[in-house]
């Protein structure tokens, strides 16, 4: 007999039918009489319900079907006569695959911490919390290749491993096979990098966007999605030291074009998560944040507010609000600096756009004025900012002249100039970490709740 998932069965109206269904115990109550189990596979937040005739299936052998035990049940689909199940199933026999001892499962109550939760990762997606969580990652990271590949973006596996330290993102992890107890010396002393692995120091990149920028420069629209690491030691709520990364690239955008896709695909993937997630939507604004679903529309039922950095900078000068930081032209914004504009002033998402150069990456196209570049900030509220892009330099010159002002090594970016020498053209992309999109649509407060197995300082353990 083939398996049928939960949720099939629960919509199921093949009644009398005998089915097998397979999954973790989530509780099992009862009587003397009858037994009743919460069954859940994964395929849907909800389970289904097993019922049990003691008479038939004795109480001794069901002994270790507990909480988070893995069972095989036939059985036949009735409609229940319980409340809140349309559907449940009389069990004919059960198989237990794996028991689960009550006194040490860690998942035996509800009702854990997601502190808790972050010290079992290896268990936490059982919970109906991370199963959510989980589902609707799943969905993003489709729902990512469906907007691009319906656009004919074309899809670029950038590597992980680069040669260059000058990806102009973040601090960077080192890749090496040198063993560290016997570093190789040169003849001056210097470790000798020439008998590492790839000959030459090597790290894992903070971006995947100057490969992505060469494709474009053939392909005209392309977008990559991978990993990326980031050594910084910034312990927030909004880090990790490896995320996920979504970074399109299309020749011939320039700046407004940039954020008109950045708005399009924003709306798109909350909407695609509205139409294909419900159940888990549900769920999480009733547990963790009843305003979830209500920010999700905001989101798609608005224009994004499209300011300059500086008119941003006046408004929060002027706002009369007592901040951490300080704002003062010139000076990075805050996470409460963002968070005030999107949340408190404009109350819809904000993009900010012509950033001072000297808080920006040297490949962003210079403005006019020679201040400030063509960057743009696209900033939801409760997260800040959840895309970095802008206008790239395309000009040979001045994108030299960047390079060497920000004492960047031009010799490890040779290959990306070369492609301002040989028929460069106007062209624009960004960046969206993917974990801080999923902290958008969960409603998750902590960016380590809506990654597997998250990454972070001072912890690598699963
Ligand atoms: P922040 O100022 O928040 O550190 P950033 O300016 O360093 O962000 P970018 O280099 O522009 O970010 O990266 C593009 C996007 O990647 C950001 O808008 C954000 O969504 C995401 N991102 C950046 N750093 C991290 C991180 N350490 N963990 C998770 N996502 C990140
Ligand atoms: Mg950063």
């Amino acid at each position: 007999m083939n398996r049928i998932k939960v949720k099939d069965l629960l919509t199921s109206t093949a009644f009398e039918t005998t089915v097998l269904v397979k999954g973790w115990v989530r509780t099992k109550r009862g009587n003397k009489n009858v037994s009743f189990i919460a069954l859940n596979d994964g395929s849907i937040i909800h389970n289904i319900q097993v019922v049990v005739d003691l008479s038939i299936i004795s109480e001794d052998s069901i002994k270790n079907v507990t909480t988070g035990a893995c069972i095989a049940v036939v059985g036949k689909i009735v409609s229940s006569q319980g409340k809140g199940q349309s559907v449940e199933i009389i069990a004919q026999s059960i198989e237990l695959y794996g028991g689960s001892d009550p006194e040490t499962y860690p998942l035996q109550k509800k009702g854990h911490s997601l502190e808790f939760l972050r010290e079992i990762a290896h268990l936490r997606p059982r919970t109906n919390t991370f199963g959510a969580v989980l589902r609707i990652r799943h969905a993003m990271a489709f729902a990512v290749h469906k907007f691009f590949n319906d656009k004919g973006f074309c899809y670029i596996h950038t590597p992980i491993i680069t040669g260059s330290d000058a990806e102009g993102a973040g601090a960077m992890f080192q890749v090496t096979s040198l063993d560290l107890n016997q570093l190789p010396k040169d003849s001056q002393g210097a470790i000798d990098y020439k008998q590492d692995f790839f000959g030459k120091p090597t790290n894992l990149t903070v971006s995947g966007q100057l490969e992505g920028e060469l494709a474009a420069m053939a392909l005209s629209e392309i977008y990559t999605f991978g990993p990326t690491f980031r050594a910084e030691n910034s312990n927030t709520t909004r880090h990790l030291a490896e995320f996920w990364m979504i970074e399109p690239e299309v020749a011939f955008n320039e700046l407004v074009d940039n954020m008109n896709l950045a708005e399009e695909f924003l709306k798109y993937l909350i909407n695609y998560a509205l139409q294909h997630c419900p159940d888990d939507l549900a769920f999480l604004n009733e547990m963790y944040d009843k305003e979830l679903l209500e920010r999700l529309k905001l989101v798609t039922n608005n224009d994004f507010q499209r300011v300059t950095y500086t008119e941003g900078v006046e408004i929060l000068k002027n706002s009369g609000h007592k901040f951490e930081y300080k704002v003062e032209w010139g000076t990075d914004l805050q996470s409460e600096h963002e968070r005030y504009l999107v949340e408190k002033h404009f109350k819809k998402p904000v993009i900010l756009v012509d950033y001072p150069k000297d808080i920006k990456a040297f490949y962003m196209k210079m403005n006019e004025d020679g201040k400030t570049v063509r960057a743009m900030d696209v900033l939801f509220p409760g997260i800040g900012e959840i895309i970095g892009g802008s206008q790239r330099e395309d000009d040979y010159d001045k994108l030299l002249t960047r390079i060497k002002q920000m004492n960047i090594h031009e010799e490890q970016l040779w290959w990306y100039l070369e492609t301002r020498k040989f028929g460069s053209c106007p062209h624009a992309g960004f960046g969206l970490g993917f974990e801080r999109l999923i902290l958008f649509i969960t409603g998750m407060a902590n960016i380590r709740d809506v990654i597997p197995f998250p990454r972070t300082p001072m912890n690598a353990e699963f």
